[in-house]
């Protein structure tokens, strides 16, 4: 791609297509918003990184703490440098190792955390990639998502070694799957009860479903608060700027004023900063509306297309993420977790993607991923993803559902 301007993107020859990627999920203004060009042009004259604290990351910080329930942030580069900061945080105030995570969740390239589940549930997990070495991730317990009966059992199994469970407050890396009612609240508590630490991973929905991330559509209204929270992507802008924070108390366990060691030389970036503070003050409840309306709007757009044209799939939201399942049979009516989201028929999805693309309208190119719109998908843009959908589910349709689809392994 060359170039992108509100909802589009313009490859190499000068071809626009609708994008329903936005970076992966950062560009909730869509792309080259005038403001936050402005906004970063002005900082980049003024010096681009200065190794010590300015003002942009002071305010960004005090955005991301005046919308969630975080005392404190320090911010990082990455989502990755986030999760893998807030375990060693996790695993530094409690004293223990184990790590307890969910498959089809993704927190980064974190080596603990590309794990796959052993034979078993509350048996301890196997890389998920090569490079990572057995040792990295034997202290990590990999279980199904939305399966309260399983987290249960690890927790009475490993409770005591156990410094923390991470998750994404609602899982977008495996197409968009909501929690169940009450479940987070419920891993807020059984951590709290086990003196393990409860980590949500918002680097994803933070920002981006709500003002306040998925928390404000779940905890916020439950009365929890997660003990430590991850954000990236909205929160940068388009840069690269990422944070990670929570209780005052854990926080202080940071160095320098306590002894786990966190640090990074572009952290808190200025140029990087400016350009996710700009964001988030234009982030307004407006947005959120829009985001949510446009969102719903191409959800069932798609899921029309693909009824008409008799392709099995489920359409599932959570908050504005959402994603379409080409599940194997119309008997799949809901998808809770990866188990679930590996029983589709991928070469449809890839059909569908490709049929997608040729007419220009750019997908996320995988069918375990969420979909992701921004506050500049205008009538014109849905316009051509209508226009696109029923060539795309024609294509799909004439796909075989062929020998049991492959399941994806890794996240
Ligand atoms: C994208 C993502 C990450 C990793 O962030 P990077 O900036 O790509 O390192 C972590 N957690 C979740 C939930 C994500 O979606």
């Amino acid at each position: 791609m060359a170039r992108g301007q509100g909802p589009y993107l313009y490859d190499v020859d000068g071809v626009e297509y609708v994008d329903l990627v936005c970076s992966w999920g950062p560009l909730i203004l869509g792309h080259a918003h005038p403001h936050v060009l402005d906004a970063v042009t002005a900082a980049v004259h003024r010096g681009t990184s200065f190794g010590t604290p300015a003002p942009p990351e002071v305010e960004l910080a005090a955005e991301i703490v005046a919308r969630t329930p975080v005392d404190q942030v320090r911010l990082v580069s990455s989502g990755t440098e986030a999760t893998m900061s807030a375990i060693r945080l996790a695993r530094g105030c409690t004293g223990r190792d184990l790590v307890v995570k969910f498959a089809g969740c993704y927190h980064g390239h974190v080596d603990a955390l590309l794990a796959a589940a052993g034979s078993g549930i509350a048996t301890l997990a196997i890389p998920g990639t090569p490079g990572v070495p057995a040792a990295a991730t034997a202290a990590t317990l990999v279980l199904p998502y939305n399966d309260l009966a399983a987290v249960q059992q690890a927790f009475a199994t490993y409770g005591d070694s156990i410094a923390c469970l991470i998750t994404e407050a609602a899982p977008g890396n495996m197409g968009a799957v909501a929690p169940l009612p009450g479940f987070n609240a419920a891993l807020a508590r059984l951590c709290h009860d086990a003196g393990a630490l409860f980590i949500s991973d918002e680097v994803m929905t933070g920002f981006r479903v709500s003002r306040a991330g998925y928390w404000g559509l779940d905890g916020a209204n439950e009365g929890w608060v997660p003990d430590l929270m991850t954000f990236g992507k909205v929160m940068g802008g388009g840069f690269p700027a990422a944070a990670f924070g929570g209780r005052r108390d854990l926080m202080a366990q940071l160095a320098p004023e306590g002894p786990v060691y966190q640090a990074g030389t572009l952290a808190g970036n200025p140029v990087a900063a400016t350009a996710g503070l700009t964001t988030l003050r234009l982030a307004t409840d407006d947005v959120y509306r829009r985001l949510d309306a446009v969102a719903a709007t191409i959800a069932a757009l798609v899921d029309d297309a693909l009824t008409d044209a008799c392709v099995p799939h489920v359409v599932q939201r959570a908050g504005n993420l959402f994603s379409a399942f080409f599940v194997e049979t119309d008997d799949i009516t809901t998808v809770p977790d990866f188990g679930t989201a590996s029983r589709q028929v991928l070469p449809r999805f890839a059909a569908f993607f490709h049929a997608m693309l040729e007419q220009g309208v750019y997908l996320p190119p995988s069918a375990f991923e969420a979909w992701f719109v921004s506050a500049a998908h205008d009538d014109r843009a849905v316009d051509r993803i209508a226009a696109a959908l029923p060539r795309a589910a024609a294509v799909a349709a004439a796909i075989p559902a062929g020998p049991p689809a492959a399941t994806k392994s890794g996240k």
